[in-house]
Order: C-alpha cells, then sequence, then structure tokens
C-alpha cells in the first residue's frame, strides 16, 4: 500500500510507494525489457491491466481504440473505494504524520502505434487524448478521496519517461498537491486585492505587450512566463476565465491541441533530442466555482537535470529570458506578433 509521508520541518508531502522499484525501465536501459514486450502495444494482455475506458478517434477511423487509459501497473497512489475502509485521517505517530496513499493513478495510452510521438499526430487526435483527460478528472473528481487531479507527460528519459511507448498519466491525491496550493494561494491573494483573476490579467496585459506571447488561435493563448524556470518555458491558457478543465469544450481542446503541437513544432528546432514535460494544472474539486483560479497547461522543455541548487533552494537559474524565448518560438511558429 502507498504511504503518503510529511515532511517534518515544511508543509510538504512524499509518497513511498515501493511497487514503484518494480516498474519496466526501456529508456534508461536504451532498449525494451529483456522479453521484448511492451506494457502499452495492442494485444497483450497478460502484461496490460484492463482498460478502464477508451476514445475513438477521427485520426484513425478504422482503429477501434485511438486512446486508452488503464490503472497504472505500479501505482503511487491506490483507489481505496470498495475496500471497505473509510477515509482515514492523517495519522500522528509522535513526531510523523502519515496517511494511506488513496486516490488514482492512471496511465493514457495515447496511440497503438509504439514508434509514434505527439509531433507525428494531428490536433485532432491530441484533442481526444486532451478529452480523454477531462473526462478521467471528471470521473475520478466524483469518487470521495482524490482532492486534486494534475495530468502530465513525460518524454524521453531527461524528463523522466520510462517507457518509450506514447502515453501520458493522471495522479489525483487525497491532498492538494504543494504546487497547486502554492499556485491557488497567490491567486487568491492576487483575488484579495486587485478583486480579478491573476491570470486573466496576465493575459491581458501581456496581450497589449504581445513581447511573450508566443502564438495565439480563437481561445487560447501561449506565453512565456515571465519568471519562467526553465528556458523556453510555455503556459497555454484559456483566453476567457476558466477555473476547472472538466468544463473546457470541445473546441477549446481542438484550439488546446492546435497551439500544443505548435509550441513542441517550435521546441523541436530547438532541442535535440527534445525531451520536455506537460503539465495541466485545474482548480482542486472542493474550490471549483471559486473565481480566482485559471487552469492551465504547462510545458516545460528539459534540456539539463534538475540539480543541486534547485532541490536546496527551489531556485530555477537559466540564461534565456522569457521575451527572448517567445521571440525565438514565435519565429519558428511564423505567427505574427
Ligand atoms: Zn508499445
Ligand atoms: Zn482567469
Ligand atoms: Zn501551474
Amino acid at each position: 500500500m502507498p504511504t503518503l509521508r510529511k515532511r517534518l520541518l515544511v508543509d510538504q508531502w512524499v509518497i513511498i510507494s515501493s511497487q514503484r522499484a518494480s516498474r519496466p525501465r526501456q529508456l534508461r536501459l536504451g532498449r525494451r525489457p529483456a522479453d521484448g514486450r511492451c506494457p502499452f502495444c495492442p494485444g497483450d494482455t497478460a502484461i496490460t491491466p484492463p482498460p478502464i475506458d477508451h476514445w475513438q478517434s477521427p485520426a484513425f477511423p478504422d482503429d477501434p481504440w485511438g486512446v486508452q487509459v488503464v490503472p497504472n501497473k505500479y501505482p503511487s497512489l491506490l483507489d481505496g473505494a470498495g475496500s471497505g475502509d473509510e477515509m482515514p485521517d492523517t495519522a500522528v505517530d509522535g513526531l510523523y504524520q502519515s496517511q494511506p496513499g488513496f486516490g488514482a493513478h492512471e496511465v493514457f495510452i495515447e496511440a497503438p502505434q509504439h514508434h509514434c510521438d505527439w509531433a507525428s499526430l494531428p490536433p485532432r487526435h491530441i484533442a481526444v487524448i486532451f478529452e480523454a483527460w477531462r473526462q478521467r478528472i471528471d470521473a475520478v473528481s466524483s469518487t470521495d478521496q482524490p482532492a486534486c487531479a494534475i495530468c502530465f507527460k513525460n518524454h524521453g528519459a531527461t524528463a523522466g519517461a520510462t517507457l518509450e511507448h506514447v502515453h501520458s498519466q493522471l495522479m489525483a491525491p487525497p491532498l492538494v498537491v504543494p504546487q497547486l496550493r502554492d499556485e491557488l494561494r497567490g491567486a487568491r491573494l492576487f483575488y484579495e486585492e486587485h478583486h480579478c483573476c491573476a491570470l486573466c490579467e496576465m493575459l491581458q496585459h501581456e496581450r497589449g505587450s504581445g513581447e511573450r506571447i508566443i502564438a495565439e488561435n480563437a481561445s487560447a493563448t501561449a506565453v512565456a512566463p515571465f519568471g519562467s524556470r526553465m528556458p523556453y518555458e510555455a503556459w497555454i491558457l484559456p483566453r476567457d476565465h476558466q477555473d476547472d478543465f472538466r468544463r473546457a469544450t470541445a473546441s477549446q481542446l481542438r484550439d488546446l491541441a492546435t497551439l500544443t503541437l505548435q509550441v513542441l513544432a517550435a521546441y523541436d528546432q530547438l532541442f535535440e533530442p527534445l525531451c520536455y514535460n506537460l503539465i495541466l494544472h485545474t482548480v482542486p474539486f472542493d474550490l471549483a466555482g471559486e473565481p480566482y483560479y485559471h487552469w492551465h497547461l504547462e510545458m516545460l522543455p528539459r534540456s539539463g537535470q534538475i540539480a543541486g541548487l534547485e532541490l536546496g533552494s527551489d531556485l530555477f537559474v537559466h540564461a534565456t529570458a522569457s521575451e527572448v524565448a517567445a521571440q525565438q518560438l514565435r519565429q519558428r511558429i511564423g505567427s505574427p506578433g
């Protein structure tokens, strides 16, 4: 059973999940597992858990499943529904606090093809992946264990991927993850002071100057955040205020997919090999409807490892100011601005 443990000095938790140790590691070894089998290729039901759900894709009309979601075989969190256990309070053991790792950890197998990545998929297929994320966040929010959900994608070994078959993940823990909690605190303080959403204000400001705008379409904007943690970090946001990704419409997801692929194509010209993380931040379930949070997709190309300074200080140091990054990305996308 995975367990959440609270760090003694700071308001942060870690997950201890011994099952994670037995994961296959294709990328770190630079080859498939010794038996040559990929757990995400179709047909090998002996090593892949049965799907929770699947979505057909207009990009592959002849394929019975375009996108599948399966439980993570090596989960960091476990579904406690039906276990008979009440959702337990945090256990305090003298000095230390811990709690069972109840929640959800799911894997989206994003295409049946083994050798395939987002750059080779059309926007309408990426929109199906986002729709799958949206529906699974909605599904896990209807159970009483998770407090929030994040969806994320690790592409390439430097970004933490261990399997090469195109996939992403959903993690829904029983507490609000620290980074989301910090964003919410900042967003709430900004709202109390200015009576408006900080990211709506940011969009208005950035669209006024254009300096850090990367690309836009009908409903979404890609922007290089003023305080980027990594070179060429990009955020994609719905232009109209929306806190909850569960309420994104089909046309918003298509616009999000189109912009994501445009930014990835620009990254592809700048990074060799291209490794990146995508992270979707959406409002925690209990706070849906509050006026201050604004969902967004964070895109982080990875040219190096997180090292001692970042681990020891949460200070990120790099050489590329976001207005320089935005200009270079704009040139490669070829959009005005
Ligand atoms: Zn595969
Ligand atoms: Zn907003
Ligand atoms: Zn965020």
